[in-house]
């Protein structure tokens, strides 16, 4: 048993002074049994816990960290950033090298306004679509996450799935009435609902891989039919590429797929590990936000330098020929790592395995998961369990069986060997 005695001291203290001792509560194990860990230190695939243990991090903040912990030229380039000075609440440099990069290579983009969280950049997009449209209603799908604004809070997925909460109180049913649910790759239903209301519908909002039920992948044809949907009665199409952006390729899932949206949201990769956010889109839509329009939006932290610094480093890093390739064949590696424990534990009839890119969730479900409600009925339980006794091995999964493992350009042959061999065994225990 590895010792935790220094993190339940922290978690102890912690529980008095923030609410479940947590400032997110998906890093709560509410979800999977036990006490969240606390951690001291990350270098590559690693990260070290205040008591000392090591794990391969299947985490990586969640998705930002795509070249690891602690990326030496990251490290390099924000050190020089801070010394020049952390913000100015003005103008500098780098957010217009990160706002070009953006716009090169994200098909959608034209214009992007930098902001300091996903939560903040899907919000000013609907805000953004409302205005352009005069419209009031959206559409988002069940299990899709888009922050915790307050008319998003309709089944979010992950974090609120995990805690099975109902749809947050203190939101006004005035807010999420104008928030219209459809079953993930279910076009028909959204057919149905534009039918009755589509010259309300301001936009569609939604993760074009969805990475908060656990890894649901797109049908074929279902971001295709909501592109010719929304364009058909009037909608905007707001692809929420937070997670994905950067990490499905260079051009996110927009690109991979073949399918522009009129507004994206970003967020995780694009800041480096910093708090940063953007949204961005067709150049006529973009001249709407303010002091360019009337759309209100702002920010005293917005495009800050430190941030910048690490997200450009970052996205320079990735852009170098050949990551994405090495990226997916380190992914594919674990794929196939974690069925061969599956099969080898016995397991195999009960797990199935969904991965686009280098996001990828194993559920406990003898059925690949294509929505909300087939996610949920994953077998919550076992998960705990299999977290735990992977935990207990040295391996740091997402603590809730509605998020993705993400695999950064650190990961070795020799740790996907490492999950490999626990996973057999926390599968044989689980
Ligand atoms: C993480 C996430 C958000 C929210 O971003 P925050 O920076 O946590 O506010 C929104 N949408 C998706 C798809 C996400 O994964």
């Amino acid at each position: 048993m590895s010792e935790h005695r220094r993190s339940a001291e922290l978690f102890a203290r912690a529980r008095k002074v923030i609410p479940g001792g947590v400032n997110s509560p998906v890093r709560s194990f509410a979800a999977v049994g036990g006490e969240p860990l606390f951690f001291a230190r990350g270098a590559g695939s690693r990260i070290y816990d205040v008591d000392g243990n090591e794990y391969v991090d299947c985490v990586c903040s969640w998705g930002p960290l795509i070249l690891g912990h602690a990326h030496p030229r990251v490290v390099e380039r924000v050190q020089r950033a801070v010394r020049d000075g952390t913000s100015f609440g003005a103008c500098v440099e780098a957010e217009v090298r990160l706002a070009e990069l953006l716009a090169g290579a994200v098909p959608g983009i034209e214009m992007v306004r930098l902001v300091n969280s996903g939560t903040e950049a899907v919000m000013s997009a609907i805000r953004l679509a409302r205005a352009y449209t005069q419209r009031q209603d959206i559409i988002k799908f069940e299990g899709c996450y888009h922050g915790h604004s307050d008319g998003l809070l309709a089944r979010a997925g992950s974090g609120v799935a995990t805690l099975g909460l109902p749809d947050s109180p203190g939101v006004p049913a005035d807010y999420t009435a104008h928030t219209l649910l459809a079953p993930y790759n279910d076009l028909e239903a959204v057919r149905a609902i534009v039918e009755r209301r589509g010259d309300a519908i301001a936009a569609i909002i939604v993760e074009p891989v969805a990475g908060n039920m656990g890894v649901v992948p797109p049908r074929e044809g279902f971001l295709d039919g909501l592109r010719r949907v929304a364009a058909d009665s009037g909608a905007l199409l707001i692809f929420d590429e937070i997670i994905t952006g950067f990490r499905v390729g260079w051009g996110g899932a927009q690109e991979l797929y073949g399918v522009t949206p009129d507004l994206t949201a970003l967020g995780k990769i694009i800041g480096g590990g910093f708090p940063v956010g953007a949204y961005g889109g067709r150049r006529d839509i973009m001249e709407m936000v303010a002091p360019a329009g009337p759309v209100y939006q702002a920010g005293t932290l917005s495009g800050n330098p430190v941030a910048m610094a690490a997200g450009l480093e970052t996205l320079r890093a990735l852009g170098e020929p050949g990551t994405y390739e090495a990226l997916d064949n380190t992914a594919a590696s674990l794929e196939a790592g974690l069925l061969q424990a599956a099969s080898s534990a016995g397991a195999d009839a009960a797990i199935s395995l969904n991965r686009v890119g280098s996001m990828l969730t194993l559920f406990f479900s003898a059925r690949s998961p294509a929505d909300y409600a087939s996610a949920k009925a994953a077998d919550t339980e076992r998960y705990g369990r299999f977290f735990r006794g992977m935990l207990e091995r040295g391996v740091y999964l997402p603590p809730s069986q509605f998020e993705a493992i993400f695999v950064s350009t650190a990961h070795t042959a020799e740790d996907i060997g490492v999950i490999g061999q626990a996973a057999e065994a926390a599968l044989r225990a689980a």
